[in-house]
């Protein structure tokens, strides 16, 4: 590496010269739930950005504040950070998210409650190839496997499963008396409502630009021994094939997606879900899969 360019101010970089930027190659797949029409899951390649956003279902009998519902706000949130991404290429990936969140917010038109405490979220996964190296935020449950030169590791936020685990713990302690499962359920929703977008909760995309701030996020070499080979982000739905089902470790997790293909994963993960449910921790037995798989290099 020379002297730093000092033409460009901190936070921008110049554009990579053409023709020398490494390939990224990239397949996806979103497949909904067994049974339902609509995915609430979205992929998305917007040039040199691509992203899984995965929008939170609403528990049947749960208001909302708003009229349009998370397939729609998924939608909007993709195409939101497609066009703050391209308005502003040197902008940071929380500060782009930011802005998508803003925009989506007035997307949202007069008839929504915006400060409702069920307003429609999404988790968030992008990963933007930028030339020498490569940007990635993950917010909430939709992790990144990457596959570098010092081996193969997962970048995942942890809040939304420590605040769950917590309020297990909390209803664990309550007296129940004879409370119903359904009234359980609806109490365990209610709350962990109250604990989104808040300190010491979990973060996600809704409508307050601050959360983009609280995502996780970091920077890769596209050269050098260091240097990504390989990306998949996933959907809960996907990464269940690890963390839930055990089929495979993250290396095979990226190894069967490289031969069979991202539709090739779902299917495995829908064949568990058939033949293991008993495996899944999470409150839905089937849930939309999304994977977007990248790989980096010269085309073979
Ligand atoms: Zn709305």
């Amino acid at each position: 590496m020379g002297a730093p360019d000092r033409r460009y101010p901190t936070g921008s970089r110049p554009a990579p010269p053409v023709g020398t930027a490494p390939m990224m190659r990239v397949r996806s797949a979103s497949d909904p739930a067994p049974g339902r029409l609509e995915n609430e899951d979205v992929v998305f390649r917007f040039g040199p950005l691509v992203g899984v956003l995965d929008g939170a279902t609403v528990p049947e009998g749960f208001d909302t504040g708003c009229v349009h519902g998370p397939a729609w706000y998924v939608r909007h949130l993709a195409a939101r950070i497609g066009l703050a991404v391209a308005a502003r290429p040197a902008a940071t990936l929380m500060s782009s998210l930011a802005a998508a969140i803003l925009a989506v917010r007035a997307d949202h038109g007069g008839e929504c409650d915006l400060d409702h405490p069920g307003t429609p979220s999404s988790t968030v996964c992008l990963l933007r190839e930028g030339g020498d190296q490569v940007d990635y935020l993950v917010l909430c449950d939709s992790p990144l496997v990457l596959d570098t030169g010092d081996g193969v590791g997962v970048v995942s936020d942890d809040r939304l499963d420590a605040a769950l685990a917590d309020l297990r713990r909390t209803a664990a302690a309550l007296p129940d008396g004879d409370v119903d499962p359904v009234t359980r359920f609806r109490r365990a929703v209610t709350v962990q409502r109250t604990r989104m977008n808040r300190t010491h909760g979990y973060w996600a995309a809704a409508t307050d630009p601050d959360a983009a701030y609280h995502a996780v996020t970091g920077t890769l070499p596209l050269r050098g021994p260091g240097a990504l080979r390989r990306a998949a982000l996933l959907s809960d739905g996907a990464s269940c094939a690890v963390d839930q089902f055990g089929l495979f470790d993250w290396a095979g997790l990226l190894d069967v997606t490289a031969a069979e293909g991202p539709e090739g994963l779902v299917d495995r993960v829908r064949a568990a879900e058939r033949d293991h449910p008993d495996r899944l921790r999470r409150r839905k037995r089937t849930d939309d899969a999304s994977v977007v798989f990248c790989e980096f290099g010269p085309a073979e």
